[in-house]
């Protein structure tokens, strides 16, 4: 549910921001409790994470080994993977889909509460 509201947050802050085409700061879309550390993407990075409903882009150091496959290592983050039971949830989440329901909700009003930079 964090990783989910971290990832409306940063569609909100990718929607917004004027992307030059360089690397941005995204917050870092980790398991970890607390985590507000930010990566650098290029908007063409971002795009690559998200078309996959159970990619997230993380710090290198905030893999759950046990839980997350790393997929591609880039400077400064790391694409990972979420286990496929997980897909329901995520899908409910994603931003880019269509959907909606008390996952997608709550993972709204976590992301409302998320201060961007
Ligand atoms: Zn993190």
């Amino acid at each position: 549910m964090t990783e989910a509201a971290f990832r409306i947050a940063n569609e909100r802050m990718h929607r917004w921001q004027e992307r030059s085409g360089g690397r941005e700061p995204y917050l870092c879309e980790c398991a970890v409790d607390g985590c507000r550390e930010y990566i650098e993407l290029t908007k063409d990075e971002y795009e690559a994470v998200r078309t996959h409903v159970r990619h997230f882009a993380v710090r290198a150091d905030h893999v759950l080994q046990d839980l997350e496959e790393i997929i591609e290592r880039h400077e400064g983050y790391v694409t990972i993977e979420k286990p496929a039971p997980l897909t329901p949830l995520l899908t409910e989440t994603d931003p880019r889909e269509d959907a909606h329901g008390e996952f997608r909700e709550r993972a709204s009003q976590l992301a409302d509460e998320i201060d961007p930079r």
